[in-house]
C-alpha cells in the first residue's frame, strides 16, 4: 500500500471522485477516463481510425491462430513474399537510376542529358541505401563479466547467434538491432528496466531479445526497411507545399494548379505504397514477437509473464523520478527516486497500468501485438518450467556489477528531462 499523500478530484467525464497522486496520471476507474493519456494531435484522423480498426481485427485473428497452432515457429507467408518483392522492386529502381545516370553522363554534349543526369544524381543521393554505423559506445566483457556470461549462456541454450555489441542505455526498454554492411548484432538493454526486474524476468527480457536472432534473415529485413524509408522519401519529394501558387504572377497561378494536383496524386501513390509495405510486414513482425515471447518463456518459465509486462510500463515512474531529481538538483540521484517511486506506486496506478495492458488496442503498423494477447498467449501454453535459472545471488551480483554505470545514466536522464522542459 502506498503511503504518499493524494488529493480527491472529480472525474470530468462521470463525476466520480478519484484519488489524484502528484506526478502520476489522473484517471477514473469507474469510466476509464484518461486511462491512457493520448499524445499527438492526429489521433482521430480517418487514416488513424482505419489503422486501428484493421489493427484490431488482424491482431485478433493472428492471436487466435497463435493460441491454437502447435508450432509457433513462423514459416513463409504470402505477405512476406509480396513485401519482399515490393521491396526488391524499389531497390531495383534505385539501381535503374544509377544505370540511367551513367548513361546520361556519357551523352554529356546534349543539354537535356546534362539536366537529366543532374536530376538523376540528386535522386540517387537522396534515395541512397543508408548503412548505419557500428555503435561507438558499447560494453566490453571486462566491463560486465556477469552480464556477458548470462547472455552467452542463454545464447547457447537457445542456439541463437552470438551478439557483436552489448549496449547499456538509459531507456526503460530493450531492443535488438543490426548495424553496418555486415549487419552486426547489437543488443541494447535499458538500465532502468534491468533495475526493476527480478531474476527470472531478467532472463525473460534477455531471452526475448536474443530470440529475435533465431529464424531471422537480416538482409531481408534490411531491404524491406530500405524500401519503406525510400518510399517515404519519395512521398516527401513529390508532396506539393501548396496547390495554388499565389506569389509568382497570373501564369504561374494558372499553370501551377494542374501541376501541383498531379504531384499531389503521385505523392499519395507513394504514401499508399509505403503503408502497403508496412501492412505487409506487420504480420511477419508480430509473429516474430510471439515466437520470441515463446522462446523466452522456454528459458525463463512463464510464471513471471504478468509481472514482467507490468514492469515494462514503469516509464512514467522513471519520468517522475527524473523530474524529482531535477527539482531537488540531485542529478545523480534519479535511481534513488525511481526505486522509491516503484516501491510506492499508488494502488490506483498499478490498476491503471493493468487496465492499459488490457486494452486490445492495436495498429496495423505496430510491430508488437497488444499486451493482453501476449499475456494470453503465454498462458495458453500451460505451465512452462524454466530451463534457465538465474540464481538470486547471481542476479544480485549482476546489479552490483552494473551499479558503476548508474551515475552516468542518471545524469543523462536528468539532462534529458531538463531539455524536454526547456523545449516546451
Ligand atoms: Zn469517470
Ligand atoms: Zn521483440
Amino acid at each position: 500500500m502506498s503511503s504518499i499523500p493524494y488529493e480527491m478530484k472529480k472525474c470530468p467525464n462521470c463525476g466520480h471522485m478519484y484519488q489524484s497522486y502528484e506526478g502520476y496520471t489522473d484517471w477514473c476507474e469507474v469510466c476509464n477516463w484518461n486511462v491512457k493519456p493520448r499524445k499527438g494531435e492526429f489521433y482521430d484522423t480517418l487514416y488513424e481510425r482505419i489503422v486501428h480498426k484493421l489493427g484490431d481485427r488482424y491482431s485478433k485473428s493472428l492471436y487466435q491462430e497463435m493460441i491454437t497452432i502447435e508450432s509457433v515457429k513462423p514459416g513463409i507467408s504470402w505477405q512476406m513474399v509480396v513485401s519482399f518483392i515490393v521491396a526488391s522492386l524499389v531497390f531495383t529502381f534505385w539501381l535503374f537510376l544509377l544505370y540511367a545516370d551513367i548513361f546520361l553522363i556519357l551523352q554529356y554534349l546534349n543539354i537535356f542529358a546534362i539536366i537529366g543526369s543532374v536530376i538523376c544524381t540528386m535522386l540517387l543521393v537522396t534515395l541512397r541505401p543508408r548503412i548505419s554505423k557500428p555503435p561507438q559506445k558499447y560494453m566490453s566483457k571486462s566491463d560486465a563479466p556477469i552480464l556477458f556470461s548470462i547472455i552467452e549462456d542463454i545464447c547457447s541454450e537457445l542456439s541463437a547467434s552470438t551478439i557483436d555489441y552489448v549496449i547499456l542505455n538509459h531507456e526503460h526498454n530493450a531492443s535488438m538491432g543490426y548495424r553496418g554492411i555486415a549487419q552486426k548484432r547489437v543488443l541494447t538493454l535499458g538500465y532502468p528496466l534491468l533495475l526493476v526486474l527480478d531474476s527470472q524476468e531478467t532472463v525473460e527480457l534477455i531471452s526475448h531479445e536474443l530470440a529475435h536472432n533465431i529464424n531471422r534473415d537480416p538482409m531481408r529485413g534490411y531491404i524491406q526497411w530500405y524500401a519503406a524509408s525510400s518510399l517515404e522519401r519519395w512521398y516527401y519529394i513529390t508532396y506539393p507545399d501548396e496547390i495554388i501558387t499565389t506569389n509568382a504572377g497570373i501564369y504561374a497561378l494558372i499553370f501551377s494548379v494542374p501541376m501541383n494536383l498531379l504531384m499531389w496524386c503521385i505523392s499519395q501513390m507513394f504514401l499508399g505504397l509505403t503503408n502497403l509495405l508496412y501492412w505487409l510486414m506487420w504480420r511477419d513482425s508480430q509473429r516474430a514477437e510471439y515466437y520470441a515471447d515463446y522462446l523466452a518463456m522456454t528459458m525463463s518459465g512463464n510464471a513471471c509473464c504478468e509481472t514482467f509486462f507490468r514492469k515494462l510500463m514503469y516509464n512514467s515512474e522513471l519520468q517522475l523520478a527524473a523530474q524529482r531529481a531535477v527539482l531537488a538538483k540531485r542529478y545523480d540521484a534519479v535511481f534513488e527516486y525511481f526505486i522509491e517511486a516503484v516501491n510506492n506506486i499508488p494502488e490506483t496506478e498499478i490498476k491503471r497500468i493493468q487496465c492499459v495492458n488490457m486494452l486490445y488496442e492495436s495498429r496495423v503498423d505496430s510491430s508488437h501485438p497488444p499486451t493482453p494477447y501476449r499475456i494470453g498467449f503465454a498462458k495458453s501454453k500451460g505451465i512452462i518450467p524454466p530451463k534457465y535459472h538465474l540464481k538470486d545471488y547471481k542476479h544480485q551480483q549482476l546489479l552490483e556489477e552494473l551499479k558503476k554505470f548508474e551515475k552516468e545514466i542518471s545524469l543523462k536522464l536528468a539532462d534529458e528531462f531538463r531539455n524536454s522542459v526547456y523545449r516546451r
